[in-house]
């Protein structure tokens, strides 16, 4: 029996109606009802002024005035006909999280009346108080303000709370110096800086119309959902949004029966509720099914432009939070909410491509596609072995660190996957003896064609970081808790530098009199000489890897934030962000500081709230259980049986440990060193392991203590209790 508490919370749960499903709408009603598209747009205005909306966002200009008022005027009255007396300038700061600055259309007339107004002015500029939000320095640097700039390729929508309707701007979020502050502006740039190599490359092999080239992204979500009737009981899910303690549940994921299996009803209805609300914000939510644990289920969008994509990724954060709880649920998007199962992360899909070549990471079906394709590939594969460092960097923080290299998640070592197939493509351009591959259809570069590459390989590799599906890289070290926009910039930044060093060494060489396709050979020959150790097909989680990569061919094992995090500072990230015009050497290390003082504050948070519940919560149920258990034995003695203290002497044996490794732990926190990288090691190699002695203690208690006495709901409760 469990205690009154958690028994009532499990009643609770029991007579938990399910919410309404939807209305049932046709999707060409529902879809973006709720996004001013540029079909709304195009009603809305005059023929030159949208004209000149297209021509800015084609060639990601700025919005002149005059178009800016008519743009504004238009999207107000679409926004207050639907009911909204309100806007906010949405932006994204460097905490993964989503910010809002909400005005009022309100404009008093000075006669006692009001109007609604947006001029093109506050449509295009905001300028929100934001001088909270971590800059890690660089605001006090420069200017105490920032100011937001809507990005016109990411449309306004309205979000739909219980206390109405507001209209909401996608902007950036820029000192007035121009600093970026945020994690869109380095997106935009890497896009840009990522357009300009891949352009120049198109036009040295040949095409003469090329369309701006742009990166796309899907990105995969996977998430748990407990019911909220656990959560007041679980401090440790509503402050860290991870158990820090909780013994394994007899039956965990090791049926395999949750993976693709029947959706639970209630989770249906939940998710109905998610797509319909994605529907009319134009995010198109594609795919749905249960992951591998218990509780834990994914939501795949279909793919989009990166910015865009980034932004409805935060929206659709939002909207499964706030959805699961009106369904009783509290959505947890924390990378490793219960230990001994599988983590969340995000797989983040990623390609670049424009309207007249297409998907540039396409493999095509004739040789000269081919080439261009393996000039594309080869840049990424040099990239991911120069920057694979970074690549880990950009997927760093404390949550992510209990996923990554753990026997669930792609390894701390990045490498590159491309299926055996393309292996031994990019082997025999290695050894410069291009002979064909063991399947029909022999390459030959620029001659023969390659072998049609199957979009769906069979032999996928679900142990590697990075990961080629077909047509796209899969990143699939993403955290589920993070803002795809890092892992973005970084996936950008490095195939613009690469494509840089591509297009450099074919001018040089067909300056030199060499032919395209022999240049391209060279080129990358080089490539795979140089870089061709980044490139693993085996198992990413076996040890025999783990010490392959790293003594034989090199490559960095960084197994937590601590360790990946000063890479942002090495000399070579900061002369690729700055060569690329992404982010200066002081934007970069201001995103260095914000994100370790994420990582030390969260682990801080963590530690301070395993004393707090270990003293107060477990210790003492310990104790009364120790009460019930002497006063049994008596009453045993009393009639003449024979008693053992067994149990007795190993709960007062573990609850000692429990106070003397909670002082410990607190003391630790006390006495945690100045500085940010001391720290940041600090808490990777003293805290943390100090955590997890405490967490020992109490699960081995968790196992011992009459279930009755025992405060916190229990793995099975949470995870499958619904
Ligand atoms: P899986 O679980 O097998 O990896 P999913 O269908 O769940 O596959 O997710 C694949 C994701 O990849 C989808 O979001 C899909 O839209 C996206 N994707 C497909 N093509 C591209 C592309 N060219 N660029 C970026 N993402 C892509
Ligand atoms: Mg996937």
């Amino acid at each position: 029996m469990p205690s009154p508490q958690r028994y009532a919370a499990m009643q609770e749960i029991h007579q938990r109606p399910l919410v309404d499903t939807p209305p049932i709408e046709p999707l060409e009603d529902l879809w973006a009802r709720d996004v001013f598209t540029l079909a709304k747009m195009k009603a809305a205005l005059p023929k030159d002024i949208f004209k000149s909306v297209q021509r800015t966002i084609k060639e990601n200009g700025k919005l002149d005035v005059s178009v800016a008022n008519a743009v504004a005027q238009a999207m107000k009255d679409w926004a207050t006909s639907r009911g909204a007396l309100y806007y906010a300038h949405v932006f994204y700061p460097l905490t993964n999280a989503t910010a809002e600055k909400h005005d009022g259309f309100i404009s008093p007339q000075g006669d006692g009346t009001v109007i609604t107004e947006l001029t093109g002015k506050l449509l295009v500029q905001g300028e929100p108080d934001g001088s909270s939000f971590p800059s890690g320095g660089l605001r006090t640097t420069f200017e105490a303000r920032g100011y937001t700039a809507w990005d016109i390729t990411s449309p306004a929508y309205l979000m739909e709370t219980p206390n109405g309707l507001t209209l909401c701007i996608p902007t950036a979020f820029i000192s007035w110096t121009g600093v970026a502050l945020d994690k869109k502006t380095p997106l935009l740039r890497s896009n840009a800086a990522m357009n300009r190599q891949a352009q120049r490359l198109l036009r040295l092999l040949g095409e003469t119309d090329v369309a701006p080239v742009n990166s796309t992204c899907g990105a995969e979500q996977e998430y748990f959902l407990v019911d909220s009737a656990h959560i007041p009981l679980r401090p440790d899910l509503l402050l860290a949004g991870r158990t820090l303690f909780g013994k394994p549940s007899a039956k965990g994921q090791q049926f395999d029966d949750h993976y693709f299996g029947a959706i639970p009803q209630r989770v249906q209805v939940f998710m109905q509720d998610v797509e319909h609300q994605l529907y009319k914000l134009g995010i198109p939510a594609k795919t749905r099914h249960n992951e591998v644990a218990p509780g834990q289920f994914e939501i795949a969008p279909f793919f989009e432009a990166a910015n865009v994509a980034t932004d409805h990724q935060q929206l659709i954060m939002t909207v499964l939070k706030s959805t699961a709880r009106r369904h009783g649920m509290n959505c947890l998007l924390h990378e490793k909410p219960f230990e001994g199962i599988n983590g969340s992360g995000k797989h983040v899909n990623w390609s670049v491509g424009n309207a007249t070549q297409g998907n540039l990471l396409d493999p095509g079906s004739t040789p000269h596609e081919n080439m261009q394709f393996l000039l594309f590939c080869g840049a990424v594969i040099r990239g991911v072995h120069k920057y694979g460092p970074l690549m880990r960097a950009a997927v760093a923080t404390a949550g992510n660190d209990h996923r990554l290299g753990a026997n669930e998640a792609p390894p701390a070592i990045i490498s590159v996957y491309l299926g055996s197939q393309l292996e031994e493509v990019f082997n025999q351009i290695k050894q410069g003896d291009v002979r064909g591959t063991a399947q029909p259809g022999v390459m030959q570069l620029g001659v023969d064609t390659l072998p049609e590459f199957p979009k769906d390989p069979g032999d996928r590799n679900r142990t590697s970081p990075f990961a080629f599906t077909g047509n796209r890289f899969e990143f699939r070290a993403v955290g589920s808790n993070q803002s795809i926009a890092g892992p973005l910039v970084v996936l950008n930044t490095m195939l613009a530098d690469s494509l840089g060093f591509v297009n450099d060494q074919l001018e040089q060489k067909m300056g030199a009199g060499m032919t395209l396709p022999d240049a391209a050979f060279e080129v990358l020959k080089q490539i795979m000489n140089d870089h061709g150790a980044v490139i693993f097909g085996g198992d990413g989680y076996s040890s025999e890897w783990h010490r392959m990569a790293v003594e034989e061919r090199g490559l960095e094992n960084l197994p937590t934030t601590a360790d990946s995090l000063p890479v942002l500072q090495r000399p070579e990230v900061r002369e690729l962000f700055e060569r690329q015009g992404v982010l200066t050497p002081l934007e970069l290390e201001s995103r260095f500081e914000v994100y370790a003082e994420q990582y030390i504050l969260a682990i801080d948070v963590e530690a301070k709230l395993a004393v707090q519940i270990a003293r107060t919560q477990i210790y003492p149920a310990a104790m009364r259980y120790l009460g019930e258990l002497a006063s049994s034995m008596q009453a045993q003695k009393a009639v003449g049986l024979e008693v053992s203290s067994a149990t007795q002497s190993k709960v007062a044996s573990l609850s000692g440990k429990l106070m003397e490794l909670s002082d410990s732990l607190e003391a630790a926190i006390a006495n945690a060193p100045h500085g940010t990288l001391a720290h940041m090691r600090y808490s990777a190699d003293t805290l943390m392991p100090l955590m997890h002695q405490v967490r020992e203690a109490v699960d081995g208690l968790e196992a011992l203590v009459d279930d009755n006495l025992w405060p916190l709901p229990s793995y099975q409760e949470m995870l499958f209790v619904r």
